[in-house]
């Protein structure tokens, strides 16, 4: 979101930029019109001058054409004579021919000759409906003028033809006399003609500032000044220009260089501002004048200031196009650059996180290796205190068990040896016997830690189990007897052999026995149940007490070494592991559950035996 905002103020900021040129540039466009102006009027001024030339040099040529030939045309004889003779018949029309001719072939719109009275008697013109022949023209500056002997010029509007001409005229003389004078007429017509092309106001003035020649019609016989009564006088008499149109032009004007000026005239039809130029020509007061109307220069200057205008439009929108895509690019190249940076910081904060898990795995590699080497130390040392723990039981258990008899042996002993001092054989006989029991039982005790610690192996036979059961419930009978107990044995009716060894099979069923008897032991007369019952391939014995029966947690635990629930160091808790492995020894199993009626039944299951087999065996 701030890049965006960033971009897009600096996005305005070069829109504002290019604004401001914009306006800059056009406000520079508009303060250099005038000097736009000055340049189209100095190229109106150059063009204006070039005009000027060509106007000039066209009238210069025509007088420098005409001037001379009425002085050549008079030395013509016939011209003298004619003069000499005007009312010859025979000459007169001749001589007209002859200045017909000679008008066509010099270009001259008129020759005619007169008399020394200003009367014309021959002229080129003689077929025309309205010929000079007759006319008088004495009232003409010309013919005064050449009368007196002298070439002339002079200009006006045709009496006759009420055409404008330049008048050439030269005494014809007669030796040193004047015998009458030879006039030419010029049309300007093909003069104004040749300027049409120019396309611009082209006035030839007059010394009296009268607009002589012009291809602007209008102007023609207005003046640049106002004349003076004097000339206007003049002019009237020399029938010169109707004097009606001889009226100024209404000019105010307004000097822009040293040979022009800029004049406004202001007609009916409306007022116009020229730039106006003006030369002299070769006839003496005469000027070739151009006006170069300055509303098209003008309206150019403001054409290129338009131009302008739109030049710089152009520029400024493709400078706001160019700003805009360099921007867009830069914008581009920007996001390219940020994503590329994003892009490099997730590797970086991946690759991070994956030296960070790394580091992890490795820590937790090394603390699981730590903790399984502290387990195996633990396992180790467990195992050991096990041992530890195992060996003081056993000890606990060996010096209570021997400690008693030894006790009982020591206190029986010293009863044997004062019974004998006192002579009482009989009891110191029963004491011996009993130091005898006694020493049984701690070889007993010795037997079964050894059984315990004794390798399987021993060779098994078929045993008969009534016979077994019968020879431990007579070893258990001293026992049974000091109870008061007794055990009920069901017999079976067949003889029935399992696989076994007797006499591991009877230290079983004593265990049992003495077990029983422990847990009845709150009881006057106790009484044990011992039956068989054998299938096809088993034997199944079954011992079954009225005592308490076992706990749960007793019968999962009973027949592993060293449990034992009896309290004060009686029971070893070894009994029941060693009948069970000596069972599983024989190949059979040895089981305890609770009787539904109440206390304990332990079964012996053992695989049946074949005699005849066993004894091939
Ligand atoms: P000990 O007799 O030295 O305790 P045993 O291995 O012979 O060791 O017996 C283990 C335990 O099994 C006894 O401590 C006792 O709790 C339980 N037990 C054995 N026989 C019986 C029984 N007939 N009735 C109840 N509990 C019994």
């Amino acid at each position: 979101m701030t890049t965006e905002h960033v971009s897009y103020g600096r996005q305005k900021q070069a829109v504002v930029w290019v604004f401001v040129a914009t306006v800059l540039a056009v406000l520079a466009g508009a303060l250099a019109i005038p000097r736009a102006e000055t340049f189209f009027v100095d190229r109106a001024q150059t063009e204006a001058d070039a005009t000027l030339r060509v106007v000039a040099s066209g009238v210069n040529q025509m007088a420098a054409r005409f001037e001379p030939l009425p002085t050549l045309f008079a030395e013509r004889p016939v011209i003298l004579n004619a003069l000499q003779d005007p009312d010859n018949e025979g000459l007169i029309p001749f001589v007209n021919e002859q200045l017909r001719l000679s008008a066509l072939s010099v270009g001259a719109s008129d020759i005619f000759i007169l008399d020394p009275d200003g009367l014309t008697i021959a002229a080129s013109n003689y077929r025309d409906e309205r010929p000079f022949i007759g006319k008088n023209f004495s009232f003409r500056p010309y013919f005064q003028e050449a009368i007196t002997g002298q070439s002339s010029r002079y200009h006006a509007l045709g009496t006759t033809s009420g055409e404008r001409g330049f008048f050439f005229a030269a005494p014809v003389l007669d030796g040193i006399n004047v015998a009458g004078v030879l006039a030419m007429k010029v049309t300007v017509a093909d003069i104004e003609d040749s300027w049409t092309g120019l396309g611009r106001d082209i006035v030839i003035a007059d010394p009296n500032g009268v607009i002589f020649l012009s291809n602007r019609q209008d102007w023609l016989f207005r003046t640049l000044t106002t004349l003076s009564a004097q000339k206007r006088q003049s002019i009237e008499t020399a029938q010169q220009f109707p004097l009606s149109q001889v009226r100024p032009l209404s000019i105010s004007t307004d000097v822009i260089g040293m040979n022009s000026v800029e004049l406004s005239v202001d007609e009916p039809e409306g007022s116009e501002t020229y730039l106006v130029e003006s030369l002299p020509i070769v006839l003496p007061g005469w000027h070739a004048i151009v006006f170069w109307p300055l509303a098209p220069v003008r309206t150019s200057a403001l054409y290129l200031f338009l131009i302008w205008v739109l030049f710089v439009s152009v520029i400024a929108l493709l400078s706001f196009i160019v700003v805009q895509r360099r921007m867009r690019f830069a914008e581009r190249m920007r996001i390219q650059q940020d994503e590329r940076q994003l892009l490099e910081k997730r590797v970086e904060e991946r690759t991070a996180d994956l030296n960070i898990a790394n580091a992890i795995l490795k820590t937790e590699v090394e603390e699981r290796k730590s903790a399984e080497g502290r387990l195996r130390k633990t396992q180790k040392d467990l195992v050991q205190a096990g041992k530890l723990a195992a060996l003081g039981q056993m000890s606990a258990a060996l010096s209570h068990e021997i400690n008693q008899p030894l006790t009982a042996v020591i206190s029986y002993a010293d009863n044997a040896a004062t019974f004998l001092e006192r002579d009482r054989i009989e009891d110191a006989k029963d004491n011996i016997s009993r130091i005898s029991q006694m020493a049984d039982r701690m070889a007993r005790i010795s037997g079964h830690l050894r059984n315990f610690a004794r390798r399987p192996g021993d060779k098994l036979k078929a045993v008969p189990i009534a016979q077994m059961i019968d020879e431990a419930i007579s070893i258990t009978a001293p026992q049974l007897n000091s109870r008061n107990a007794r055990i009920e044995f069901e017999r079976p009716k067949d003889a029935v052999l399992a696989v076994g060894g007797e006499l591991r099979l009877q230290q079983v069923l004593v265990n049992i026995f003495s077990n029983a008897l422990d847990a009845m032991s709150d009881q006057e007369t106790p009484v044990i149940h011992v039956s068989v019952a054998h299938s096809q391939d088993a034997v199944q014995i079954d011992v079954r007490d009225h005592g308490p029966g076992l706990a749960d947690e007793t019968i999962e635990q009973a027949f592993e070494p060293f449990f034992s629930t009896k309290e004060g160091g009686e029971g070893m808790g070894l009994g029941l592991s060693i009948s069970y492995n000596i069972v599983e020894d024989f190949g059979g199993r040895l089981t305890v559950r609770n009787h539904p009626d109440g206390g304990a039944v332990f079964g012996v299951s053992l695989r049946r035996a074949d005699q005849q087999r066993m004894v091939a065996e």
